[in-house]
C-alpha cells in the first residue's frame, strides 16, 4: 500500500577557490509503503521507484518479503496485473 511521499532536505557546503563557504541544498524524494504481506512500513527512493507503481492501484512488497510467494497467496488476477505494469514500464523506458 502506498502511504506518502516525503522529501528531505540534505544541506551541503562547498569551499570557493577565494576561500568563500557555499551552501547548497539537494532534495531527496522517497516513497513510504505499507508492505502489503507482513504490514511493516518501509521507505524506497523515489529514483527507484517507477512513478506508475506509486498508487494502490498496484502491491508493494517490503525487501524483507518474497514477493512471488505474496503473488502467489493473493491470486492469478492480480500477477497479470503485475505483468501488464511489467510491460507498460518497458514501453516508456
Ligand atoms: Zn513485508
Amino acid at each position: 500500500m502506498f502511504i506518502k511521499e516525503t522529501h528531505t532536505i540534505h544541506l551541503h557546503q562547498r569551499e570557493s577557490k577565494l576561500g568563500k563557504v557555499h551552501n547548497f541544498k539537494r532534495r531527496r524524494s522517497a516513497y513510504h509503503f505499507r508492505c502489503d504481506a507482513c504490514n511493516k512500513e518501509f521507505v524506497r527512493d523515489k529514483s527507484k521507484v517507477t512513478p506508475a507503481r506509486a498508487s494502490n492501484s498496484v502491491h508493494h512488497v517490503c525487501s524483507s518479503c518474497d514477493p512471488k510467494k505474496f503473488a502467489q497467496k493473493i491470486g492469478v488476477k492480480m500477477r497479470k496485473v503485475w505483468q501488464m505494469d511489467a510491460s507498460s514500464t518497458e514501453v516508456k523506458l
